[in-house]
């Protein structure tokens, strides 16, 4: 399928972005991993960016997301799911989602305690209420609660900056949590953050893994 070429001028544009900031902080490409959310679009546009290269793609409504891997299966693709998660959904999208960035409360480990997915933890460091995340004086027991389950890979921490301050000390933050976490669990190295308006900034503190939606994508779709 022939992609449109502003989707590909776009993609381009970000991948070029994404290498000046690796090159600008001295990291290797390889050690970061584009996520293109594509919450609200169709599967089509999935299929357009996997002719263009792209493999990791995350979603944030599990209603939309399971139709869409389940039409989407003849592609070998990694699904991650980044949006909040109900525990009485989590089982269901462990089933399409390799890896989950929005764990934040023991009910949704215990939920999970029989999957195999790689889970990141997800930490509030806003002052926005309601988008998810555990409080960080509250993260070290949830670490330990995942450790635990005998299945589950913990890969690291995610977070979303706040929209109302400069985003790069929010990394920071993010970063020090991690080397806190490793502790515990030494393999949990990654760091998910970073999204259209700020991957420069998370690339700078050491993100592992982007979550880039609309610069690549262009405007979603009215949420339906
Ligand atoms: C939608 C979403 C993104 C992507 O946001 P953009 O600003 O479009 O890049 C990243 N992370 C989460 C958790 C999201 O819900």
């Amino acid at each position: 399928m022939a992609a449109a070429p502003d989707l590909e001028g776009r993609l381009e544009s970000v991948r070029a972005g994404i290498s000046d900031a690796a090159r600008a902080a001295g990291r290797n490409l390889d050690s970061i991993t584009t996520v293109v959310v594509t919450k609200f679009h169709p599967a089509a546009l999935v299929r357009e960016l996997h002719a263009l290269g792209v493999r990791d793609f995350g979603e944030s409504r599990n209603q939309d997301a399971e139709p869409k891997a389940a039409e989407l299966g003849d592609l070998e693709l990694t699904w991650h799911f980044v949006g909040q998660l109900q525990t009485n959904k989590a089982r269901r999208v462990a089933r399409f989602a390799h890896i989950i960035h929005s764990i934040d409360r023991e009910p949704l480990v215990d939920a999970l305690r029989e999957s195999d997915a790689g889970v990141f933890l997800q930490v509030d460091l806003g002052d926005e209420p309601g988008r998810g995340g555990v409080a960080p004086s509250d993260l070290l027991p949830l670490a330990e609660r995942v450790v635990g389950m005998p299945s589950m890979r913990l890969l690291g921490l995610m977070t979303v900056a706040p929209r109302s301050v400069e985003p790069r000390p929010t990394f920071a933050r993010l970063r020090e949590l991690g080397e806190s976490v490793r502790a515990i669990a030494p393999d949990a190295v990654s760091l998910s953050m970073g999204m259209s308006g700020d991957y420069a900034d998370a690339i700078a503190e050491g993100a592992t893994h982007l979550r880039i939606g609309t610069a690549i994508t262009g405007n979603r779709p009215t949420a339906g």
